[in-house]
Parts: C-alpha cells; structure tokens; sequence
C-alpha cells in the first residue's frame, strides 16, 4: 500500500481536544498558529503561505486525481492483488475502492505542492483545526526550504524506500505539531518523551478504531501502513533533533532514508549507515511462463515483511524476525484467479536470515489452504504441496532467503536452481 503519495493524511491524535477556538476567524487562528510553528521550528516564510477550506467532494476530487497521476489503468488494482497474494488483505475487498474511502474518513487537511496551498478539511471540529494547521504549516514550509519535489512521486517498484521519505516529512511534521499543542497548553514537556512506539503506537490505532469506522473495518496491514510515517517517522525526526537540533532534520532532506529499515532503527541512518542492498529477481522473465502474468514488483522492506510474518499483531518475536533485513524483491504472479510471488531476500547475518526463514514457514499454513508440508530433506529447504502440484518453498543458503509461493512443483526447482546461482 501505498500512501497516495503526497495526499498527507493526517490522523487524529489528540482528537479529544474540546471547544475554545469557536467563533474566532480560522484566518486569525492560522496566523498565529505560524508564528508559533516558525519559530519553533526556526525556518522562515519565505513566501507567504497559502491555505484554503475545502469541503468533503473536493476532497474525494483530490483524491481521485491525484491518484489518477500516480497510477496507471489497473495499476492499483494489481497493487491490491499483491496485498492479497500476501495475504495482508482479504481476497474478497475491494481495494481500490476502500483505499479511497479510507483516506477519505482520515483526511483533515492536505498540502498540495503544486499549487503551493494547504487545504484544511471544512467538517472538523474548530478545536482541531489548529493542530492540523500546525501540521500542514510544517509541510508548507519543508516546500518552501527543501527540494522535495521527488517526495511527492510514487515510487514504482520501490514502496520501502516510499514509506521512508515519507516518515521524514509526516515524523517532522508530526513532531513539530505536537510540540506546537504542548507549548500552546503551557506544557513544559522534553520532546522526547513523545516518542511514539510500542505501547503508544498500538493505542493510537486503537484510539481511531474507536473514532473512524473505514479505519476500524481496515485490515491490519492498511492501518499499520497508513500509521507508519507518523509514528516511526516522528521517533526517527526525534533521535535526529537530539543529536543536532533542527539544524540536523534540514539535513536529512539532502540525504533522505534509503529504507524502512533506517526509519525503524535510527541509529542505522545516523549512527551506523546501514544502505539496503539492491537485488533483482530479473532472471525470472525468462523462466516463467507467460501463463503467469508478472503484476508487480516491489521492496518489501523491513516495514511490509513484518506485516507478511503477521498481519494480525506484531509481536516482539516478529519484530525480531524482521530485522537484520538487508534488502529483498517481490514479484507477483497473476494466472486467471490465482496468485502466485516470488521474493528473494538478503539479510546481514546468517542469524537474521535462519529467523527470517523460520517465522516466514510458521505463516504458511494460515495464509495458504491446501498445501501440506513435506517431510524435511538434507537440503536448506522447506517445502508446502498442494493436490494439484503447486508449492510454497523456502529456502535459505547463506544470509539469502529465497520464497516461491503458489507456482508449480517443476517452476519453483527452475526457480530455485536460478536463484542460488552465483
Ligand atoms: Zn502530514
């Protein structure tokens, strides 16, 4: 999935806040709010900054057309076939459809960079409207300070490394207007008490559970997705506004996280540079057959293969499981109804890939029907059979995990011999 890119959902937290801006002009508020937000955040104007109300069928319009522009014909419907072949989503959604609709519930107010504009949504709460003004001010100003003009292209065949700018832009963004809601309440606060993992994280997607009906009726996998740059992202900003202050985030904009990876683990962006590394399952082409339409590609990452090992709830082991990624590529397979995908993934030690491998085979069973596991052979491999000779198959040789989900017994050998072949 898929942030629509530069449409900047903003969730609600803290939507509990209550009444006091009533009756005041949204103009007077948005300016004082940009004060405030300048000089915490200490970037200037430097053209003055314009915003708009917009109602809920502009926004859908928006929404719409922005989608238009990042996508091709049927591209997203193959995006959500991915999803399904994960088994992140139900086969039976309709995702594009719910996609949109569930943006549309969470959007309180966007920046459009084109036309140099924020759009704060016309139905919230005036009490909200000025955390969401502090929110997309912090936008408008990355816009006008940094080139961010590639954030806002949908990265085809790399969603990692989308979700990883996007962590920048929605973390600082985030930060800045929390920040901005403490000092406005006169709370003497270190801002690195608002780190939000864990525990935290897990009670916001509760929180608009609660509140947002789409949000609450999404999968797993979307909600995690759609929290991602927030939550990670502002505990990345963070760690980096406490090595170097806000000198340090301007930086970041000339050196952007390659991955998730950096964005979950900091230290590996600031610390010690962990770059992902590039893999390609090109050799494909030439071994499956044309039967088996190639739908998709992309980088899992860090991020999306926690979410493979469990959609339902990441729990520590899983966590555990995940990292020591180093770099992976998924290919998906369409073939009348069925699904089939391949992935080949690095990991930095012969640990992280032997964890991987083994949490990846518990998953099996829940997300595939049918298939039986083979007794275990001398090789470093495991095999799942269906009646009608499909297999899954994992396979590991040194810090590389090779995955072939749902193709044929005799494909998936081809597969595999071509995989390891140095
Ligand atoms: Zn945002």
């Amino acid at each position: 999935m898929k942030r629509l890119a530069w449409v900047l959902v903003f969730l609600f937290i803290g939507s509990s806040a209550r009444g006091g801006e009533q009756g005041k002009s949204l103009i007077e508020l948005g300016k004082r709010v940009e004060k405030r937000v300048v000089k915490l955040r200490g970037l200037e104007v430097k053209k003055p900054i314009r915003w708009e109300v917009t109602s809920k069928d502009k926004v859908r319009a928006y929404l719409l057309k922005t989608l238009g522009e990042q996508y091709g014909p049927g591209e997203m419907e193959k995006e959500g076939d991915a999803m399904k072949a994960l088994g992140l989503i139900p086969r039976d959604m309709k995702f594009k459809e719910f996609i949109i609709s569930l943006y549309e519930e969470q959007v309180g107010g966007y920046y459009d960079p084109k036309k140099e504009t924020f759009y704060l949504a016309d139905w919230i709460a005036p009490a909200m409207q000025e955390t969401i003004i502090a929110h997309e001010l912090t936008h408008a100003l990355q816009d006008q300070h940094f080139d961010i003009d590639e954030f806002i292209d949908r990265i085809k065949g790399n969603s990692d490394a989308m979700y990883a700018r996007a962590a920048l832009a929605e973390g600082e963004a985030t930060l800045v207007m929390l920040a901005d809601a403490m000092q406005n309440m006169g709370i003497e606060m270190d801002l690195s008490m608002l780190d939000l993992d864990g525990v935290f994280g897990q009670m916001m997607i509760k929180m608009s559970s609660a509140q947002f009906p789409k949000f609450a009726e999404a999968p797993r996998a979307l909600q995690e997705a759609l929290m991602f740059p927030y939550m990670k992202g502002l505990s990345f900003v963070n760690y980096g506004r406490r090595q170097g202050g806000w000198k340090r985030i301007d930086q970041i904009y000339k050196d952007i996280p390659q991955s998730t990876e950096q964005v979950i683990h900091p230290h590996k962006y600031f610390d010690q540079r962990d770059p992902p590394t590039e893999i390609t399952l090109d050799f494909l082409a030439k071994l499956v057959p044309e039967a088996w339409e190639n739908i998709y590609e992309d980088v899992l990452g860090e991020f999306m293969t926690l979410q493979l090992l469990d959609p339902v709830d990441n729990t520590d082991e899983e966590k555990k499981a995940a990292a020591g990624w180093d770099g992976d590529k998924l290919r998906v397979f369409r073939r009348g109804k069925d699904l089939a995908w391949v992935q080949l993934s690095v990991w930095d030690t012969e640990k992280d890939a032997i964890e991987f491998a083994g949490a990846f085979a518990k998953t099996v069973t829940s997300r595939v029907k049918g298939f039986t596991r083979q007794p275990l052979t001398k090789e470093p491999r495991i095999i799942w059979k269906s009646k009608n000779n499909r297999v899954v198959c994992v396979e590991r040789r040194a810090a590389r995990v090779l995955i072939v989900e749902n193709l044929e017994a005799d494909l998936a050998e081809k597969i595999r011999k071509a995989a390891f072949v140095k």
